[in-house]
């Protein structure tokens, strides 16, 4: 008995090898490349939310400087996003800083310091 396939593409019935998925070359590419345009769409959006959250922290660290704090729910108003960042970073006494590229934030309460890590350490 054959096992009747179909295109994962447009749904026709395929014909011939049996590991075939597609019907052509026309269908495989059109399949690919929507697979392609929507991996492509969710690590854009992810990555301009990071870009975002990068920004922010930026403007509050170049008007304050260094160990600067802040708000967190005016963080948050401003448009950032705690959910996202790029890499933690713990210190020797245990805090937790969550960074957005060289940008970091450590949650205090209400409130947030912003600090700013040039090298890039992944932890
Ligand atoms: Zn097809």
């Amino acid at each position: 008995m054959k096992e009747e396939r179909s295109c994962l593409n447009c749904g026709d019935k395929i014909k011939g090898r049996a590991d075939k998925k597609f019907c052509d070359d026309q269908c495989r590419n059109a399949y690919n490349n929507l697979l392609n345009g929507k991996a492509n769409n969710s690590i854009r959006k992810i990555n301009n939310i990071l870009k975002q959250n990068r920004r922010i922290l930026e403007n509050i660290f170049n008007r304050n400087k260094s160990h600067s704090k802040v708000g967190k729910q005016s963080l948050i108003n401003h448009g950032f996003r705690l959910n996202y960042h790029t890499h933690q970073f713990s210190s020797k006494s245990g805090a937790l800083y969550y960074f957005s590229y060289e940008y970091g934030i450590l949650l205090q309460g209400d409130e947030v310091v912003v600090v700013k890590r040039e090298e890039n350490s992944v932890s």
